[in-house]
C-alpha cells in the first residue's frame, strides 16, 4: 500500500476524514504522540488497526472524541457519573483519557471485548478537525510498531508504518511528547492507570482522591491481571540495554565514566555531559519534567539510530508531578532494570 503524507490543511484534512469515513487508517497528530485512527464505531476498521501495529487483540484503544457531546451522540458510555463530567469541565480538551462503562455503540474489536472504554478529547486543533470531517469517533492508539518508542512527529510515524496505512498527517512535533493520563471511573475508588501531563495532583484537586495502580510504578507479578492490558507488555523500548541509574549528580557521573567505552551512552540532564567522556542524549533540565517528557520518545529513537549503541546509562526522574509518567515510561524502557546507588 502507498501510504499519503497529508499536509495540515483544510483540503488535505477532509482527505483525511474522507479515508477515515470509509474505513482506512489514517495517522494523526495529537498533543500528545502521534495516533493512528480509524474510525471507532466500525469494527473491521479497528482491526486493521491492530493489524498495521503488531499490536495484541487484547490490549484496547482509545476513543477520541471533538466534542463532549459525542459521548452522548454516538452512545459511547453508559453512564457520565459526575467525576466524569467534573474531569471533562476541568481538563478537556487535553491530554486525559476517562475510563467509562461501555455503551452500545462500541464494537468489541475497541475495547478488546472489555465492559468499559476509554474517551479521550484531544485540544490539537487538526486532531479535532480529522475529527470532524470524519464524522465520527476515532479509536486511535499511538501511531507506532507495537513495542517500540511513540511517534512524536510524522517521520517517526512513517520510519514505522510506511506501506502498512492509508495516510500520515503531518501537524509538526507533538507538544507533551508522552502518551496521555489514563484513569478509570469504573472501580470503586478512581484508580490511575497511566501517569501522563494531567498529574495525580491536579486530578485529585477535583475530584478527591485517587489511587495509583500498583503496575504504575511496578513490574507486574507474573501471571498478574493488569487493570490496564496495555501495562503488562513491553513497552517503549530501543533496541540497545537501558539501565536506570538512581543516584546524584557526581555518583551517577563516575558510574558512566567508570564503564566509558565505545558502545555505551548516557540518557542524562543538562550540564551532567560536561563530566561525562561518553556519547550524550540530554533529556532536559533535571527538574525540568515537562521538557524531559517531551525528549524522550525523541531521544529514544535516536539512541536506536547508532546501532553501535548497546548499553545506555539513563538518570532515573523522581515520580513526582509529571516525573511519573516520565519515570514510568523510562522504567519499561529499561525493563524494569534499576541500579540503586543513593537515594534521589
Ligand atoms: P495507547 O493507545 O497506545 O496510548 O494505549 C492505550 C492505553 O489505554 C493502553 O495502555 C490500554 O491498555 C489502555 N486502555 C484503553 N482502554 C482501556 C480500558 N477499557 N480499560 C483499561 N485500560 C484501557
Ligand atoms: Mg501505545
Amino acid at each position: 500500500m502507498n501510504t499519503l503524507l497529508l499536509e495540515n490543511n483544510e483540503k488535505d484534512i477532509k482527505t483525511a476524514g474522507k479515508i477515515l469515513a470509509n474505513g482506512g487508517l489514517v495517522a494523526i497528530p495529537t498533543e500528545t504522540v502521534y495516533g493512528l485512527a480509524a474510525n471507532a464505531l466500525d469494527g473491521n476498521a479497528v482491526k486493521k488497526i491492530f493489524k498495521a501495529k503488531g499490536r495484541p487483540a487484547d490490549n484496547p484503544l482509545i476513543v477520541h472524541i471533538a466534542d463532549f457531546d459525542d459521548i452522548k451522540r454516538y452512545k459511547l458510555a453508559r453512564d457520565l457519573t459526575e467525576k466524569a463530567v467534573k474531569l471533562a469541565q476541568r481538563f478537556w480538551s487535553g491530554p486525559l483519557t476517562i475510563i467509562l462503562k461501555k455503551g452500545a455503540s462500541v464494537p468489541d474489536e475497541v475495547s478488546a471485548g472489555l465492559d468499559t472504554v476509554a474517551i479521550r478529547f484531544p485540544s490539537h486543533k487538526t486532531a479535532q478537525a480529522v475529527i470532524k470531517a470524519s464524522g465520527c469517533p476515532l479509536a486511535a492508539p499511538s501511531a507506532n510498531l507495537s513495542g517500540s518508542p511513540s511517534p512524536t512527529t510524522a517521520l517517526h510515524v512513517m520510519s514505522d508504518l510506511n506501506g502498512k496505512i492509508d495516510a500520515v498527517l503531518d501537524g509538526g512535533e507533538c507538544s507533551v511528547g508522552l502518551e496521555s493520563t489514563v484513569i478509570t471511573l469504573t472501580t470503586d475508588k478512581p484508580r490511575l492507570l497511566r501517569p501522563g501531563a494531567v498529574t495525580v495532583e491536579q486530578i485529585e484537586s477535583v475530584i478527591g482522591e485517587l489511587s495509583v495502580d500498583d503496575a504504575v510504578l511496578n513490574q507486574l507479578e507474573k501471571g498478574a491481571k493488569a487493570s490496564s492490558p496495555g501495562m503488562k507488555y513491553k513497552h517503549y523500548s530501543p533496541k540497545a540495554r537501558v539501565i536506570l541509574v538512581s543516584s546524584g549528580d557526581e555518583k551517577y557521573i563516575n558510574f558512566v565514566n567508570e564503564r566509558k567505552a565505545r558502545d555505551v551512552a548516557a540518557l542524562c540532564y543538562k550540564g551532567d555531559e560536561k563530566g561525562i567522556d561518553t556519547c550524550c542524549f540530554i533529556l532536559g533540565e533535571k527538574d525540568n519534567y515537562i521538557e524531559q517528557a517531551h525528549e524522550l520518545f525523541k531521544l529514544l529513537r535516536e539512541i536506536d539510530k547508532n546501532p553501535s549503541i548497546k548499553t545506555v546509562y539513563a538518570r532515573c526522574p523522581k515520580p513526582d508531578g509529571v516525573g511519573m509518567a516520565v519515570y514510568n515510561r523510562l522504567i519499561r524502557a529499561a525493563g524494569f532494570e534499576v541500579i540503586n546507588l543513593e537515594e534521589i
